[in-house]
């Protein structure tokens, strides 16, 4: 059985296109073409009523249509947000060089998860959408890494690996743990979030 396609993949399988098109002009099939054989090389089926989408870019007012089955994307006519995401290729390459799981907690969709592809370095701080800025979360880590940014989301998840370690008795984990503290310390990285061992 193939894997289900994620949500949305079409539409910005479209939009890369005509995005790295700029003012050109085209037809349904051409862009048909190229979007469908995008998702069969991600390992997707073959998809259905592209040519749909193409329609409900124009609609929302990506795409200017010149002529009836015609368009055409127009950078003076974009907005902005629209070139802020990964290009949907980007994202699955992402997602493929990191195995369909989590680079935090190695779950994937075969255990449930929800996976995202973040941007390491956020876009407000002048992250780009390259492959190196790229990593796969899954929603519980993509909302910690939202939330507390890189670093921060590191120490909060390295506080849940020591609760359970003191749970197991995990002796060894445990002074694994606090050497990570002590480098937090060290570095003076996210002193404002209390480490678990009693330590200042
Ligand atoms: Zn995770």
């Amino acid at each position: 059985m193939k894997k289900q396609r994620p949500r949305g993949m079409i539409i910005n399988l479209i939009k890369e296109f005509f995005i790295s098109h700029p003012n050109e002009e085209f037809e349904h099939a051409p862009v048909v073409d190229w979007v469908t054989e995008q998702v069969v090389k991600s390992g997707y089926e073959t998809p259905r009523d592209i040519w749909r989408s193409i329609r409900l870019l124009h609609e929302r007012g990506l795409l200017v249509k010149v002529d009836e089955g015609i368009y055409k994307y127009d950078p003076d006519y974009e907005h902005e947000s629209d070139l802020q995401e990964f290009p949907e290729t980007i994202k699955q390459e992402i997602l493929k060089r990191d195995r369909y799981r989590c680079v935090i907690c190695g779950l994937g969709e075969e255990e449930g998860v929800k996976l995202h592809v973040d941007h390491k370095r956020p876009k407000s701080k002048g992250g780009d959408n390259s492959l190196e800025n790229g990593q796969t979360l899954c929603s519980q880590h993509n909302i910690l890494k939202k939330n507390y940014g890189q670093t921060t989301a590191g120490k909060k998840y390295f506080i849940e690996i020591y609760a359970s370690a003191v749970r197991n008795k995990d002796e060894k984990m445990i002074a694994f743990c606090e050497s990570v503290f002590d480098a937090y310390d060290e570095h003076g990285y996210n002193g404002h979030i209390k480490r678990p061992d009693g330590e200042p």
